[in-house]
């Protein structure tokens, strides 16, 4: 076996070093950030120092030099390297049918301060004070609805934003403030508020609401933050408490009881099969920690499952929490940003999780604003519209320029705009 530059009787790594880098032993690795070089493949690199980033990021060439798997072991800190160079970005193109359905409503709809689409074409709104269903012709109210007063979060560019959702049968709908504390519960059946919502005042300015429907046992329920670290499940049309146990507390120099969970709750997303939920949360230092546990579980076998319940899977810690998510389907998840950049937004593109033992399958670049998953594509709104990946290729199959769907509803896309309404429906249109 040839003699590699590393000094080394071995094979030769895909990766590359600088000649700084040759050598290097643990401690330079992780005390100076280095850098990953993007080839402009897929997410192939090699590695290089601080000087020689700099050198590059100048227009020069640097020199790499091949090095076997052992000296390059020192450099897997997923913590401890920054970007450089561009990553080159799969293309598949496929044909498929990108009509998309449009409605007009009535000119108040642009006047809502929430919407959400329902399953049947019409929409939900909040207008004013009153919750209201609006189809093509007109509108009718709902319900009444006022959140008590709460004061505008006082970070960065926060704003106290309301938002709608709805069960996946529409018979349900919860008005929650984002980066607030407040929220309630309307059944539009019967047409009145059946629970208000409080999430308690610990830093609700970090997260929107913690709140999703979901379906067990023939029954809808409702997941929602009751305390900064606390989930609890309620039955939406009474508010009758399902998910009943103790809070544990503790003080600083207390021992820490038996689950007690340190950890900020953030948007939660529900797997298409009820099964499991996500929850986009923080904890100090801070970094973000999106989490998921077995919703199932939960439910029949153990009370404490969101806290430390063995399904619960938590494999990332990232510099940012409130980031693009989806389910894929019972299996899978993506989550947005490839690796942990300290200085500067984390490169664009997706990473893709086993939900059972919380292990990464594959991350590839490109994918790029809010995401939605259907079951085997991930979809992407980036600035120019849809873009639809291959998880499994890594790859993009195409786009719909300018459609900027902002809701996913049983297998359609919809873009709410103003009064405009446009729906793509993904699982028919390949
Ligand atoms: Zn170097
Ligand atoms: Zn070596």
């Amino acid at each position: 076996m040839a003699l590699l530059p590393c000094g080394h009787h071995a094979p030769a790594s895909q990766i590359r070093l600088c000649e700084h880098l040759l050598g290097a032993a643990q401690s330079d690795a992780t005390e100076t950030a280095h850098y990953r070089f993007l080839r402009g493949v897929r997410m192939d690199y090699d590695l290089c120092c601080r000087n020689c980033g700099d050198h590059v990021r100048g227009g020069e060439n640097i020199a790499l030099f091949e090095a076997c798997e052992t000296c390059l072991a020192v450099f897997s800190d997923p913590d401890y390297f920054h970007w450089l160079g561009a990553p080159g970005i799969e293309e598949r193109l496929v044909v498929f049918d990108q009509h998309l359905e449009t409605r007009q409503f009535p000119a108040a709809l642009a006047n809502a301060k929430a919407l959400t689409p329902l399953a049947d074409g019409r929409v939900l709104a909040l207008i004013g004070d009153e919750m209201q269903i609006f189809d093509e012709e007109g509108a009718r109210v709902v319900a009444r609805v006022v959140l008590p007063d709460e004061r505008e979060p006082n970070w960065s560019n926060r704003r106290l934003t309301p938002r709608l959702l709805v069960s996946g049968n529409s018979r349900l709908a919860a008005l929650i403030n984002d980066y607030g504390r407040y929220g309630v519960v309307v059944d539009i059946e019967q047409q009145r508020v059946s629970m208000s919502l409080d999430r308690g005042d610990y830093h609700p300015e970090q997260t929107p609401f913690p709140v999703a429907f979901f379906e067990f046992g023939g029954r809808t329920l409702l997941v929602h933050g009751t305390d900064w670290n606390r989930l609890d499940v309620s039955d939406p049309r009474t508010g009758e408490l399902i998910s009943v146990r103790p809070s544990p507390t503790y003080k600083s120099g207390e021992e820490r009881p038996a689950h007690y969970l340190d950890y900020f709750h953030g948007r939660l997303h529900v797997s298409p099969d009820d099964q499991w939920m996500l929850d986009d949360g923080w904890v100090w230092h801070p970094v973000g920690v999106p989490t998921w546990w077995n919703l199932s579980k939960w439910m029949s076998e153990n009370v404490w499952e969101s806290e430390d319940g063995e399904s619960r899977r938590a494999p990332i810690y990232g510099d940012y929490w409130n980031i693009p998510m989806t389910w894929l389907d019972g299996r899978r998840l993506a989550i947005a940003g490839l690796g942990s950049d300290d200085d500067n937004a984390p490169l664009a593109g997706a990473r893709i999780f086993q939900v059972e033992n919380g292990e990464e399958i594959s991350a590839f670049a490109g994918p790029d604003g809010a995401f939605f998953g259907d079951g085997t594509r991930l979809y992407s709104v980036g600035s120019d519209g849809l873009e639809i990946w291959d998880v499994e290729a890594g790859a993009r199959l195409g786009r719909i320029a300018d459609f900027r769907p902002n809701f996913q509803i049983e297998g359609a896309l919809v873009e709410i705009s103003g009064s405009s309404w446009r729906r793509w429906n993904s699982s028919e249109s390949f």
